[in-house]
């Protein structure tokens, strides 16, 4: 090819390697350990002196066909997949960090990452900084000799927080320290990090890259240099991705474009309806004007995203009425899905935070959080429309 395909191409051709079959569909390759054609072939495989498939908790050639496409959707050399987004936010840090080392990180993170840094390390020896994710002079503040690592969400769950990529890495490579980008919510389809300076991008591919709800998934993108001790790490460790869940994620990412498409105009449409109810406080979308960070959303996004928050007045009692008056929104927490789903972050996927973090990351008792599918957003308003009346 002498021009370069475009993302919406690779999403559906790159990584795949058609067999002596010549299947049209990628195939699935459902085994734990490969043959080898001899004592020596087996020598040098386990030797690493050639490529080759020896067994899938090293790789597995669906699985290789899921890292090379996802490699090629966010620019980077490449991918190690993982069973989860935490499995590969783990493998990640676990990889780069020693005791004694320090990560700075956005205080709007994912409930789980938050409880990872803030609990988990600690008690390896690796201390954590945590800091607005909108501040940038706080993140120059925080760097201490021995930091590592920067990392960050964004747009930020539940609160669709912005933080700008570019500057960010700029701090962190003044300081030696590399960054890493949690792109879940926007999915190459939206932001491509790296492109921005990051040096890794982490996935839950559980979320929009399956973009069904099936299976959980995860991968860590960048330099072959940074990625290759942490397939080194994965493959010591075992949380590797099954080669069943990366086939679905395979066919998942062929539709990503069009589904985010679709998800972004519905969310748009949303937010701007909840926007005008005189019940509803603020809502958080990077798509419309009120959104502190709307340009730098323009600038860094190709589209604001699927997900929409809002504040109702009347706390807990309200916002859980908006729940359970639905009948067509599905009630769980997980987003990123063609099904629109909703949430009461506070006491479900933030509710093992404390009060006092709970408050700094602004996720409040009338805070709702909505996963747009793809629905016809009519449908979706009438059904918010219930609870919120009266
Ligand atoms: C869901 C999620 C994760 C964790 O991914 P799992 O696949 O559930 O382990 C990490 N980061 C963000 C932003 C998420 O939404």
């Amino acid at each position: 090819m002498t021009t370069p395909l475009h993302p919406e191409t690779l999403a559906i051709r790159a990584g795949r390697d058609v067999t002596e079959f010549n299947e049209h569909s990628l195939p699935l390759f459902l085994t734990s350990s490969f043959m080898t054609g001899s004592a020596e072939e087996a020598r040098q495989l386990f030797a690493g002196e050639h490529d080759g498939f020896t067994y899938s908790r090293f790789t597995n050639p669906t699985v290789d066909a899921f890292q090379r496409r996802l490699a090629a959707l966010e620019g980077g050399e490449r991918c190690q997949a993982t069973a989860s987004g935490m499995a590969a936010i783990h493998a990640a840090i676990f990889t780069l960090l020693s005791s004694g080392d320090h990560i700075v990180a956005s205080q709007s993170l994912f409930g789980a990452s938050y409880n990872m840094l803030a609990t988990l390390l600690p008690r390896f020896g690796i201390e954590v900084t945590f800091v607005s994710a909108t501040d940038l002079g706080a993140w120059k503040q925080a760097i201490r000799p021995n930091t590592k690592l920067f990392f960050l969400e964004t747009p930020s769950n539940p609160l669709t927080e912005l933080t700008d990529i570019r500057a960010v890495a700029d701090i962190a490579h003044d300081a030696g320290a590399i960054l890493a980008v949690d792109n879940c919510f926007c999915s190459p389809a939206l932001q491509r990090p790296l492109e921005h300076g990051a040096d890794l991008v982490i996935h839950s591919a559980t979320k929009f890259l399956d973009g069904q709800g099936r299976v959980l998934g995860g991968a860590v993108v960048g330099s072959n240099a940074l990625v290759e001790p942490i397939y080194v790490y994965v493959r010591s460790t075992g949380p590797t991705l099954s080669a069943f869940n990366a086939w679905l994620l395979l066919g998942g990412m062929e539709t990503l474009f069009v589904r985010m498409e679709r998800q972004c105009a519905s969310a748009q449409k949303l937010a701007e309806w909840l926007q005008n109810q005189p019940s509803v406080r603020r809502v958080h979308y990077p798509g419309l004007s009120s959104h502190p960070q709307y340009e730098l959303a323009r600038r860094q996004q190709s589209a604001p995203g699927a997900i929409v928050s809002f504040d109702v007045e009347g706390g807990r009692e309200a916002a859980w009425k908006i729940i359970d008056s639905t009948q067509l929104i599905s009630r769980t927490g997980n987003l990123g899905d063609v099904k629109t789903t909703i949430t009461h972050p506070a006491t479900t996927t933030h509710g093992r935070l404390s009060q006092e973090t709970r408050d700094a990351a602004g996720v409040g008792e009338g805070l709702l959080r909505l996963s747009v599918g793809l629905e016809h957003p009519d449908d979706l308003i009438a059904d918010l429309a219930r609870g919120l009346e009266g």
